[in-house]
């Protein structure tokens, strides 16, 4: 050790401002750097005017301090490596955050409500005895069970009791005849939470790969890092290939990390991976409980889990000797994180793998136009093909439905007739349908006909959601909750009429249409519970459900084979919004929902209902035909100078008194336009949240190092000069611009 270094410098894990920035303490004595202290570590240290001690992390070491400090309290255990390190200060400064904010994301989940409160868990397992295996011609066993016991341990070594129950059709009152003729015993043995764990998935092995997937990985170099992008409509093979990728880096002895939608952590993504790999894999997001997530932390960090499945945050697992990075539909939006640290999981895995050099695959049917053009006009990522579906029965056929002609014709219901048809088809088959509808709730916003009356939030400046299960108004916003409406409190008339369609009144109007049919609801509102999703998915699969409805959430990553007919109910809903994403968002999401018709061998059928059938991207998407809608989409772009031309910076000053925040919107303004190019502050689209008024500063940029730094400096201008209740919320490229 270096005898003069006696000081580290500890950062703080609060997000008290006052706390954010680096603290000298002395290292203890009996603490020698690179023995049992060093860069990485989790201390306890002590402030003057704080009661309880506060966790820290060691980021250097220096020799003097120019302050009289205090000593480290307590030397915990080894948290974060320096690469780790190196990320995170990169991230802060990046996303324009606190060193603290990032660090959240590095340090095991738990580390704040003390790990060591997380419960020991227990588990039964049965192995037969070393007298039985020695001695087997010995005993005669009759009985079928206790036979299919002893068979089904004699493969399996040990094994937890339920899982030998449930696969021998047994039970413990078996295992315990055995266990008195000293043939088998059981024994408690201290388990990891593992979500997976009781699950007994068959292990299958790799199909021979076709000649598109194998060009795809003989040009994917293993052990450098690049950039790619597979391109390739649902159902084209995506999966199949990360699942080769994956297998030559754990013969190398590597680990692997892939990121998939939130939404789509489905059994579905796991199972496959159970299936190839076997329990080397560990997953993360965010419906794990403290003691699961924990329990998988360590599972990876101890390197018993070898590839980690998991949402963007899975990004910052404790992996060693990482081999590669896999972003699955990297067109989703839940890789940028709106919270703090507003980070795209895509942009720090492009980071993390040049740092490791190590490849980065993002795939997608449906690319982001930003990653799509860059692959197009980049050496920085290379782009790479799948043309065709692997299945039988190929793409399915996708029709669009005009629905100002079902109107005129006199259709007042939320079926086309077309689509009705084929619904019925589809019932009379015992085929599975999943229609989708991007409005939750009951209808959309309540009016009264006669003054024009919208019932409003109080607290937002948001229309209210009727809500049929519960027969109330419901703001999507705040959360508040009202009475219904019946009569306007405006001008007293009883002419109140419900606009707009949520699932709740099609499931209503469903029923009617269809009494006999079974019908299964999907939004926030069914999937509130732990597990949610996979109760209901589980449920429409097993139970055979006829109709699937739902919201976004049935559009991602399933893969029902007996699902041969989807509709879109209301295509141009996500065409309205104000964001020059709209036509994107729209192409991504009819595209990706009609992927989900046919991915058996039978056919599968798509019916778009839209009111605005000319639409360019209502067209591209009826043919699935993203390379056209590409090619438009990126011509308004350059022209409007929007990404992938620009960046958008936005800034959302809040606060309870509107005339401060707009002082304050102006103020950010003028400090900015200094060195940016902005437009006037304005009200946001959604003036007032919870009683807090919104102001909406917009502008355009180019994210480099010069500019990064240029921000950095500006807010911490703006954050010296700003009132004290105006809070901002400031991002670049944000998902959502209100
Ligand atoms: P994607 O990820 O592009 O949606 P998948 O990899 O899930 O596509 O493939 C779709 C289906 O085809 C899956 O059921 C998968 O098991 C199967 N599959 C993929 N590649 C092959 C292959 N080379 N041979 C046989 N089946 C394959
Ligand atoms: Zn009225
Ligand atoms: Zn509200």
């Amino acid at each position: 050790m270096n005898e003069e270094v006696k000081i580290a410098q500890v950062i703080v894990n609060s997000s008290a401002n006052d706390l954010n920035r680096i603290f000298d303490y002395k290292i203890p004595e009996g603490y020698e750097i690179g023995k049992n202290i060093d860069i990485g570590y989790r201390v306890l240290v002590s402030f003057a005017n704080y009661k309880s001690l506060e966790i820290g992390y060691i980021i250097g070491f220096k020799k003097e301090s120019e302050y009289k400090c205090k000593t480290i309290s307590r030397v915990c255990d080894k948290t974060f490596d320096d690469n780790r390190l190196e990320i995170a200060k990169w991230m802060a400064k990046r996303y324009f955050c606190n060193f603290s904010d990032v660090l959240k994301l590095l340090v095991p989940p738990g580390t704040k409500t003390k790990i060591d409160k997380v419960n020991i868990k227990y588990e039964r397992f049965v192995k037969l005895t070393e007298h039985f295996l020695n001695s087997q011609d010995e005993f005669k066993i009759r009985s079928d069970k206790q036979k299919r016991i002893i068979e089904f341990l004699k493969d399996n070594k040990e094994i937890p009791a339920s899982i030998l129950y449930e696969v021998t059709d047994t039970n413990s009152a078996v295992v315990k005849t055995l266990a008195d003729k000293n043939i088998c015993e059981s024994f408690k043995v201290e388990v990891l939470r593992n979500p997976f764990f009781a699950k007994h998935v068959k292990r299958d092995e790799a199909p021979e790969l076709s000649e598109e997937q194998k060009s795809i990985i003989n040009s994917i170099s293993i052990n450098k890092f690049n950039e790619y992008l597979i391109y390739g409509v649902t159902g084209s093979g995506k999966t199949e290939i990360y699942l080769n990728l994956i297998d030559q880096v754990i013969k190398q002895n590597k680990t692997a990390i892939i990121l998939v939608p939130e939404i789509s952590l489905t059994p579905q993504i796991t199972d496959r991976f159970l299936a190839r790999f076997g329990r080397i894999i560990a997953i993360l997001h965010s419906k794990l409980s403290n003691g699961e997530r924990y329990d998988e932390w360590r599972r990876i960090d101890s390197g018993e889990a070898k590839i980690v499945i998991g949402a963007r945050s899975a990004l910052f697992a404790p992996v060693k000797d990482l081999g590669i990075i896999i972003i699955d539909e990297e067109h989703d939006s839940s890789y940028k994180s709106e919270t703090t640290p507003k980070y795209d999981a895509r942009e720090v895995a492009r980071v993390m793998a040049q740092k490791a050099d190590i490849p980065l695959v993002l795939g997608s049917a449906t690319p982001d136009i930003r990653s799509y053009y860059k692959a197009e006009n980049t050496d920085d990522i290379k782009l790479l093909k799948l043309t065709k579906r692997v299945s039988s029965a190929g793409m399915p056929t996708v029709k669009t439905v005009d629905m100002r002609k079902e109107l005129a014709q006199g259709n007042k219901t939320v079926l086309s007739k077309e689509l009705y048809e084929e619904l019925k088809k589809n019932l009379e088959n015992k085929e599975q349908t999943m229609l989708f509808l991007n409005r939750r709730g009951y209808s959309t916003f309540i009016m009264c006909r006669d003054c024009g009356y919208v019932v409003k939030c109080d607290k937002c400046d948001v229309a209210m959601t009727y809500h049929i299960t519960k027969n109330k108004l419901l703001c999507h916003y705040c959360g508040a909750e009202k009475q219904n409406v019946t009569i306007c409190p405006v001008c007293g008339s009883e002419n109140i009429r419900y606009f707009g369609t949520g699932t709740q009144k099609i499931e209503q109007a469903l029923n009617k249409i269809f009494p006999e049919a079974s019908i299964i609801r999907m939004d926030i509102d069914t999937t509130n519970v732990k597990n949610g999703h996979e109760i209901i998915l589980n449920r429409f699969k097993n139970e055979k459900i006829d109709i699937l409805l739902g919201t976004q959430m049935i559009t991602k990553g399933h893969d029902f084979s007996n699902v041969t007919l989807v509709g879109v109910l209301a295509a141009d809903s996500s065409m309205n919004i104000s964001d020059y994403r709209a036509s994107e968002r729209t192409f991504q999401l009819i595209t990706q929902v009609c992927g989900r018709a046919g991915r058996g061998d039978k056919k599968g059928r798509a019916i778009i209902q839209t009111y605005m059938p000319d639409e360019f991207v209502i067209q591209m998407a009826e043919k699935q035909d993203y390379l056209s809608f590409y090619k438009s989409e990126i011509k308004v772009r350059e022209k409007l100078n929007y990404p992938p031309f620009c960046d958008i910076m936005i800034g959302v000053l809040m606060g309870p008194n509107e005339s401060t925040v707009k002082n304050d919107a102006k103020l950010f303004y003028d400090i900015f336009k200094e060195h940016f190019e902005l437009f006037n502050p304005m009200p946001a689209p959604i003036s007032k949240v919870n009683d807090n008024f919104r102001w909406r500063v917009l502008g355009k940029m180019q994210m480099n190092d010069k500019n990064i730094d240029l921000i950095n400096i500006c807010l911490d201008n703006f954050e010296q000069l700003k009132s004290k209740d105006t809070r901002l919320n400031f991002d670049i490229n944000p998902n959502n611009m209100n």
